[in-house]
């Protein structure tokens, strides 16, 4: 029995993680759809004169289901590229384009056509499989995402400070959420988990118990 799952939340709020070991354990395709969103931001820095419209239109991305997700955009892997600051510091704007985010919705509902997709990001159970089966809303405090993230970022290489990503998340939290289309919300139907304080492996047994019933 094939179902897809749709995993929202705001940013940092250990949704990929998460995600990532429910697909592991289901034998799911994990879709990371904020990877597709960060894509099409390096497209844009490197290519600001091009309109978005023609910036969808001409370049090739695709996901590669690898013990994670790899990105290859116009053929080039850009997975440890795509989490640098400039990245994560312009993505909420280019996420609020309407050309990008019809390009991407299109494309995300094409990949949960046959079912059997863990996808995460913020419109997933709204907007992208408003049909899914199971629906998680994943929440926890600032300061508990901001260390976590703070731990991720010096395992990548990434110069971060506390404050700076309290701050940085504060920022895509409010953008993602007061943006014209399709802003980051709560599906009717989700299950909201509060992950502060619990483990991964509590959370994705939580998720699994879930997807069981
Ligand atoms: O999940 P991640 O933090 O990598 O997402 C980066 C950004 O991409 C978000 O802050 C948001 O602006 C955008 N995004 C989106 N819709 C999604 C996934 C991500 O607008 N489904």
């Amino acid at each position: 029995n094939k179902i897809n799952i749709a995993i929202d939340g705001p940013a940092a709020a250990g949704k990929s993680t998460i995600a990532k070991r429910v697909a592991e354990a289901l034998r799911m395709v994990y879709v990371d759809t904020g990877a597709m969103y960060r894509a099409i931001t390096l497209a844009h820095l490197n290519n600001q004169e091009t309109s978005f419209k023609e910036l969808v239109g001409q370049l090739e991305l695709r996901l590669i289901n690898d013990d994670g997700q790899r990105v290859l955009l116009n053929g080039e892997d850009i997975t440890d590229r795509i989490r640098e600051n400039d990245i994560t510091e312009n993505v909420s704007f280019v996420a609020s384009q309407q050309e990008v985010r019809e390009f991407l919705v299109q494309l995300q509902q094409l990949m949960t056509r046959d079912k059997g997709v863990v996808m995460d990001g913020r419109d997933i159970g709204t907007t992208v499989i408003p049909d899914a089966e199971l629906k998680i809303y994943m929440i926890a405090s600032v300061e508990e995402r901001a260390n976590r993230r703070l731990l991720d970022n010096a395992a990548r290489g990434i110069v971060s400070t506390y404050d700076q990503l309290v701050a940085d998340i504060s920022e895509r939290d409010h953008l993602d959420m007061t943006r014209d289309i399709s802003p980051l919300s709560k599906a009717e139907d989700a299950i909201q988990i509060d992950t502060t304080g619990l483990t991964i492996d509590k959370v994705t047994e939580r998720i699994l118990a879930l997807a069981e019933e």
